[in-house]
């Protein structure tokens, strides 16, 4: 693609440059095998140029690399040189290896222009006409020269050049082709270890951080994903191409529509395009993985969002430990079952279905066992009655210690009838067989049998007020089953 040869020198009458074909055949594939096989790609790199050196019969052989571009200069560094004797070497004599180019001289102007195209030059100094060019080149006994640029990933990354300080030759024709082939060598070496080096920084970053690496484009839905988090994903490492919709399909179905109201509203502020979630992945079947993505959408010039890019960063040990904690935060110690904060929670979280029934029990006489078999005894038969009424509950159920030994059950979605039915069944449950307690230290089994009171309230608005009046509603109802004689359940009046 950098083919069009453009000569700043005035036409020569310089012999060309004396070639043998076959010779630089086999320079280029010796060149291009070191850059495939050398560990670094800058060792294939100067084995390339040692190839070349001999076969063009050059005095150097050389790579500048472009540093900075600046709107008065050029900054480059002379980094790679094959020089045929070592009175030609210029690699280490120079003091720094940096070196800038005015652009404000038009000679060089017109030469970094041409080359940031993909021009390719020669010189023949004795030919060239009185300016920098040929000053610099005689300053450096250089005859004549040969550049041409390579660019990486379509930028101009430097420039490969030829010196010849023996013979004022031309370069024009087969000399520059010889380079040209060289240079796209060097390019593509240089790629492809940018792109594996890359690679590997991702792979590194998504070991360490837990994360992967992703990017859709917004044009086409294409995805691209780092290595770990498609085998995270549960694809293999080469999987060529994810589907959007297949991934899409993988998040939990609230996240999706929490991410793409996210999205809609980053659309139009190419500004804060920016947005973090905790999201749920589908791992397999029936798992599901917690992750946080923190994407960013990407806007072309004319402000139109063209890609959507980011990491998935594995937040699944975070969240169970998060879920644990909230878990013990919201649960008795002693019995297992809720306390007061979990209800709380609950209550303010709304039923799964309306009704709900709040029924409050308390156990009969309990400051009498505790009495008469000691407080640890107490404390045993508190655990055995929390077993005992979970059997009866249903999943959905909850089952609350409140304090002492009073509990409480939410329950949503029955009528009053069955409601009522529930709590007759709690209390008959308990009075029906006496509990089998360990005397703790002891090693002797009781049997103690207890009794429970129940009140019962209904609640059918939605809103705070409701919640506190549906816990008075029940605590009445239970007052009046202890003053009804105890062991009943009464429902708030009016049911
Ligand atoms: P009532 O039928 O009127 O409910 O009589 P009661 O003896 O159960 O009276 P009340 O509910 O007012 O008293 C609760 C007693 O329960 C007080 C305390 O000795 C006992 N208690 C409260 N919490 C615990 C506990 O965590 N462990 C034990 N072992 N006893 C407790
Ligand atoms: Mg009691
Ligand atoms: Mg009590």
């Amino acid at each position: 693609m950098h083919g069009n040869t453009q000569r700043s020198s005035l036409p020569t009458e310089a012999a060309p440059v004396p070639l043998d074909a076959e010779a630089c055949l086999v320079a280029l594939a010796r060149g291009s095998t070191a850059l495939m096989t050398m560990e670094h790609w800058a060792d294939g790199v100067d084995q390339l140029l040692a190839e070349l050196g001999p076969v063009t019969g050059a005095s150097r052989v050389w790579i500048l690399q472009l540093v900075e571009m600046r709107p008065d200069k050029v900054v480059q560094d002379y980094v790679f040189e094959w020089a045929s004797s070592e009175r030609y070497r210029l690699l280490g004599h120079y003091r720094g290896r940096l070196f800038a180019t005015s652009r404000g001289e038009p000679e060089y102007q017109r030469l970094v222009v041409e080359r940031q195209r993909g021009c390719r030059h020669d010189f023949c100094t004795p030919l060239l006409p009185e300016g920098p060019i040929r000053r610099h080149l005689e300053s450096q006994a250089t005859l004549s020269m040969a550049t041409v640029p390579i660019f990486v990933d379509g930028r101009w990354w430097g420039t490969l050049g030829v010196d010849d300080c023996e013979r004022a030759v031309s370069w024009a024709g087969p000399g520059l082709d010889l380079l040209e082939s060289a240079a796209q060598m060097v390019a593509a070496a240089l790629y492809r270890y940018q792109l594996s080096h890359r690679s590997r920084q991702v792979e590194l970053f998504h070991k360490v951080a837990d994360c992967g690496v992703w990017e859709v484009s917004l044009r086409n839905g294409r995805v691209w994903c780092s290595q770990g988090l498609k085998v995270a994903l549960g694809y293999p490492e080469s999987y060529p191409r994810l589907p959007l919709r297949r991934l899409a399909a993988r998040l939990h179905p609230e996240d999706r529509a929490a991410i793409w109201s996210r999205l809609r509203a980053a659309r139009h502020i190419p500004g804060h395009a920016q947005f973090r979630l905790d999201i749920r992945v589908r791992i397999s079947h029936d798992t599901w993985s917690w992750y946080e993505i923190i994407a960013e959408l990407e806007h072309n010039e004319q402000g139109e969002p063209v890609a959507l890019a980011g990491v998935l960063v594995d937040i699944g040990r975070r969240k169970h430990e998060e879920e644990q904690a909230q878990a013990a935060s919201e649960c008795d110690a002693l019995t297992g079952a809720l306390n007061r904060r979990g209800l709380d929670r609950r209550m303010a979280e709304g039923p799964v279905a309306w009704p709900r029934h709040l029924i409050l029990l308390d156990i009969d006489h309990f400051k009498r066992i505790n009495d008469n078999y000691g407080h640890l005894v107490g404390d045993a038969l508190l655990s055995r009655l929390v077993d005992r009424l979970a059997q009866e509950l249903r999943p959905e159920d909850c089952l609350v210690r409140l304090g002492g030994e009073e509990f409480g059950v939410l329950t949503s979605g029955i009528q009053d009838r069955q409601a009522m039915a529930m709590a007759e069944r709690l209390r008959r449950r308990v009075a029906e067989a006496p509990f089998r307690v360990k005397v703790p230290g002891k090693g002797v089994q009781l049997s103690v049998g207890i009794t429970i009171s129940l009140g019962m309230a209904r609640q059918s608005r939605d809103d705070e007020e409701a919640l506190g009046q549906l816990m008075a509603e029940a605590d009445e109802a239970l007052y009046a089953a202890k003053h009804a004689g105890r062991n009943v359940v009464v429902p708030y009046p009016g049911r």
